[in-house]
């Protein structure tokens, strides 16, 4: 491996995606400048970390492009103490940037339905000094995570057929869902807000994202 300067790299990468809007906020840019994304994958695609697009992490599977991150924890609308839950660990990294952004009084449950990788996100997270702040579950998240609810924000990193009924119900009053929905190709990701026993349903742009499988997903 050559030696790479990704300290630098980092820099570089989040100060693009604050120019270009993605990052907006001051707590998302702290957090993606704190969470090393080379730590969160392995072999040669460490030398592709700082590059802006999806990176592979085995069994078919890919952490988002770092913009995707930008975009989906800015429009969770962070604050200090959020109880989240994500579906769809894979790697890690996009539950350390969450819980970066939310501080140490928060706390992030990550579902991840294939065992190797969340036992991979479990050993990159503990490295990364996440381990009090991130727990990693393995099962099928497609409908939720009843266990930990209700929550706060619920991320969604793949993408659902519709909006899953279920998880819709593990929201505390005022909470967001972000989940991106569509076909196997190409989606919209939604953001859910509950107020009572409403929904308000908002369109925050294209994304292309894995398929959620499972109970409430394809
Ligand atoms: N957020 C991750 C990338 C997610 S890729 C990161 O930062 O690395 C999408 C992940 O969703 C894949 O790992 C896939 O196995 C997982 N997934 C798909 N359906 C799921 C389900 N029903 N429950 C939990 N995880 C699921």
């Amino acid at each position: 491996m050559p030696d790479e300067d990704f300290p630098g790299q980092r820099s570089r990468l989040v100060a693009g995606l604050r120019r270009a809007g993605y990052i907006e906020t001051d707590a998302v840019e702290r957090a993606m400048l704190s969470v090393r994304r080379e730590d969160f994958v392995s072999g040669w695609t460490r030398g592709a970390a700082y590059a802006d697009h999806p990176l592979d992490i085995g069994h078919g599977q890919t952490i988002s492009a770092p913009h995707m991150v930008a975009i989906m924890v800015e429009a969770m609308r962070v604050a200090e103490g959020l109880r989240v839950l994500e579906v769809g660990g894979g790697s890690g990294y996009h539950a350390a940037v969450i819980a970066e952004a939310i501080g140490p009084r928060g706390h992030v449950w990550s579902v991840e339905r294939i065992e190797p990788l969340a036992e991979g996100a479990r050993r990159n997270l503990a490295a990364a000094g996440y381990a009090d702040r991130v727990t990693v579950v393995v099962g099928d998240g497609s409908c939720g995570w009843p266990e930990h609810a209700p929550y706060d924000r619920i991320s969604v990193a793949c993408a659902a057929p519709s909006v899953p009924e279920p998880m819709r119900r593990e929201l505390l009053d005022g909470g967001m869902l972000l989940v991106p929905v569509g076909g196997m190709g190409v989606q919209t990701l939604l953001r859910v807000t509950r107020r009572g026993d409403s929904f308000h349903v908002e369109d925050m742009g294209g994304c292309v994202f894995v398929p959620l499988r499972g109970k409430c997903g394809f």
